[in-house]
This record gives C-alpha cells, sequence and structure tokens, in this order.
C-alpha cells in the first residue's frame, strides 16, 4: 500500500539508490585502487613483459607495471568480458 506512506515510499526509494550508488563507487574505487597498485609476478625479471617476453618501456616499469600494453589491454579486455557474464 504505496498511497498509506507516501513519503516513506519515498524515502526507501532514496535509501536503495544511495546503497547502489555506494555500492557502485566501493567497486569503482577497488577497481581504481587495483590499477594504481604496482603489480608483480613470478616471472617477472624487471624488464620484460610476463605475458609474451616484450621489453616493458621505462615509463610502464615505473608504474609498477608486468606487461607491456597490449598485452595489458588484451587482459583488460578480457577481464571486462569475464565480469560481464
Ligand atoms: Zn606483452
Amino acid at each position: 500500500m504505496i498511497d498509506d506512506a507516501p513519503i516513506g515510499a519515498l524515502a526507501d526509494e532514496a535509501d536503495r539508490a544511495s546503497a547502489i550508488e555506494a555500492a557502485f563507487n566501493a567497486d569503482a574505487l577497488r577497481d581504481a585502487r587495483l590499477k594504481a597498485q604496482p603489480e608483480t609476478h613470478p616471472d617477472f625479471d624487471g624488464k620484460h613483459c610476463v605475458e609474451c617476453g616484450e621489453i616493458i618501456p621505462k615509463a610502464r616499469l615505473a608504474m609498477g607495471r608486468v606487461r607491456c600494453v597490449e598485452c595489458q589491454s588484451v587482459l583488460e579486455r578480457h577481464r571486462k568480458l569475464v565480469r560481464a557474464a
């Protein structure tokens, strides 16, 4: 019976919306944090992409990356697919 408590129903709706928003933000935040974190890999030698063995540019190494741009983009595309499924 929504007519009985219209204000309460609206407040509920707003609560639900902000709860969803908060969960979404937490997700985005965790993603951003994971991305910003230096990566590690047992096979990483400090110079070469762990996937294909290409030399990683110094700028990427400075960001703590263990994969070349190409392998990273493949990986991210794969992660997105996994999450969407
Ligand atoms: Zn690579």
